[in-house]
């Protein structure tokens, strides 16, 4: 069997393989390894967790992506899709919930729809979630193509 890096799909010998799935649960080339060592400080488990069950099912997904006002969780940036994974202070703060959706208002204005997903989710049906954005995207994908 072949081994390959999840983020830059490069070719790994089997001794980087193992130390990187024992150390960080995802295969990783060593370049790699230093950019998801710095990545765990920037996003939240829920997000990467997210990240790289999208990656798994071939979905063209950018973490922390900065798009010059904000940083978005996961962009999808080919299908103009950006995804937030949403603590729970989102639905009960309603500050926080009215700054969200000016957020949601401006990326949309620019062309890019926001799929808001609570990290309960993430948590308790991952690979359900991973799915469900994976056949959105697909059908988008589909949709714009006739
Ligand atoms: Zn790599």
């Amino acid at each position: 069997m072949q081994n390959n890096c999840i983020e830059c799909n490069c070719y790994i010998g089997f001794d980087v393989y193992t130390y990187s799935i024992s150390n960080f649960n995802y295969p990783f080339c060593r370049t790699c390894q230093k950019w998801f060592q710095k990545a765990t400080y920037n996003s939240t488990p829920e997000a990467l967790n997210l990240y790289f069950e999208l990656r798994k099912r071939n979905v063209p997904a950018e973490l922390e992506k900065w798009d010059g006002f904000k940083t978005i969780d996961i962009a999808i940036v080919e299908a103009k899709i950006n995804i937030e994974i949403d603590g729970m202070q989102h639905s009960f703060n309603p500050q926080q919930a009215r700054a969200d959706l000016m957020r949601t208002y401006y990326s949309f204005m620019k062309g890019y729809y926001t799929i808001r997903i609570p990290n309960q989710l993430v948590r308790f049906h991952l690979e359900e979630t991973a799915d469900m954005i994976t056949d959105i995207l697909s059908e988008g994908a589909r949709k714009n193509k006739y």
